[in-house]
């Protein structure tokens, strides 16, 4: 049997020896770590080399279901930064997203993202009511902005965002991600070059059975369907036509459930008047799934049905069947955008057009409210 002395030394013998595999396997560990970062900072650096860095505000549903998914095939723009009241999101967008500590932040210490080089592009997607003042502080920051549909909840906003951006000098432009859409291109060209004689009269229909949250909320949503999905019939018929309408005429619909739809529409339709006498018969709808945008002209007809979905945008004419790849809208939509910062060149969305389609809006619910033809001046 071994004297106390020599257990004791034994002892210590095995823990110098675990303390060297505990130091080799330490050094090893930060050895794996240093190259696992490095591995990292290589591919972080690929992948962002050349792009501009966007950071998204507000990482809700649009954000986290199609923008930052969008956001992995951009090749001209790249998840850089996120803005979000909520600790938990921040979290997960940092580790699923890879984002660095210094690009998340809140809608406390929002403006001080103007010191931060690696931020050249702020994406507002948040409720409506308050796209004017993240537009507003994001101009102030420097930074060219993306602002979601509706630009905002009236016109003296987007006059507000539009001279922002004007005086800081950065670019402004809005999420409509159609213009860069096959299918819908596709349906300007049909109109602008006659292929079925000229259009005659537009059917747009954009509706969903189901909403819930702030959508509900006239003072975060600024309106009811017309602003959130009837928007897109608006723009269908202003890029169809390839004009802006002169008048409006509009019709609020029957109430099924009132106590969910207290100050908004639950559903309208309207009419929008052309100043060659094109007419768009539109609806719009929290009480039935319609998504159409259907052309009549003098020799024939054509459609897309859906017409403004993420995926899965069909068309056809009177001739036959329109074949087109489906693409990611957001990810040509925030590619153009960066290309057109960089080329120093005009979006072909920009605040200017959010205006006209708020300025369209705004006589829609003052033709509904009124029961009169309203003039678009
Ligand atoms: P969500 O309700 O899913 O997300 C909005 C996010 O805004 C929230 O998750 C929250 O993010 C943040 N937020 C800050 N303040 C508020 C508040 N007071 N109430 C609610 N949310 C708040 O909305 P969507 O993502 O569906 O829509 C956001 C915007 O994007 C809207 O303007 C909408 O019209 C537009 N949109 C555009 C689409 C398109 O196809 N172009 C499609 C869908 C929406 P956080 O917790 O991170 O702070």
């Amino acid at each position: 049997m071994l004297p106390d002395n020599s257990k004791s030394h034994t002892r210590r013998k095995f823990i110098n020896k675990v303390s060297a595999v505990a130091l080799g396997s330490m050094l090893f560990g930060s050895y794996a770590n240093a190259r696992q970062d490095k591995k990292r900072e290589v591919m972080n650096t690929k992948r962002t080399a050349g792009k501009l860095g966007i950071a998204l505000v507000g990482l809700g549903k649009y954000s986290g279901g199609q923008l930052a998914p969008a956001l992995q095939e951009t090749e001209h723009c790249f998840l850089a930064g996120i803005v979000t009241g909520t600790p938990e999101k921040a979290k997960d967008w940092k580790s699923k997203y890879d984002i660095p500590d210094g690009n998340i932040y809140n809608y406390e210490n929002f403006a001080s993202i103007k010191d931060n080089p690696a931020i050249d592009i702020i994406y507002v997607v948040l409720p409506n009511a308050l796209h004017a003042e993240y537009v507003i502080k994001a101009a102030a920051a420097g930074k060219h902005v993306i602002c979601e549909k509706p630009m905002a909840i009236n016109v003296e906003e987007c006059d507000r965002m539009i001279d922002a951006c004007k005086k800081t000098g950065v670019m402004l432009s809005i999420g409509y991600r159609l213009h860069f859409e096959p299918h819908t291109q596709e349906m300007i060209r049909l109109s602008k070059d006659k292929v079925v004689g000229k259009v005659k009269k537009i059917i747009a229909k954009d509706g969903m059975s189901k909403v819930e949250g702030w959508r509900l909320n006239k003072a975060l949503a600024g309106g009811g369907p017309l602003m959130d999905v009837g928007i897109y019939c608006v723009q269908g018929a202003c890029y169809v036509s390839g004009m802006d309408p002169i008048a409006v005429k509009a019709k609020e619909g029957p109430k099924t459930k009132p106590e969910m739809f207290r100050d908004i529409e639950q559903s309208l339709s309207w009419e929008m008047e052309f100043p060659d006498g094109t007419i768009a018969a539109c609806e719009s709808s929290y009480a039935e799934d319609m998504n159409l945008l259907h052309v009549d002209a003098e020799k024939g007809w054509f459609e897309l049905s859906p017409a403004y979905s993420y995926r899965g945008i069909t068309g056809k004419t009177s001739e036959g069947k329109i074949d087109l790849p489906g693409v990611t809208q957001q990810a040509g939509q925030m590619d153009d955008f960066a290309m057109a910062i960089k080329d120093k060149r005009a979006t072909p969305v920009p605040g200017e057009m959010g205006r006209r389609d708020l300025k369209i809006l705004m006589a829609i619910y003052k033709a509904m409210d009124s029961g009169q033809r309203v003039e678009i001046s």
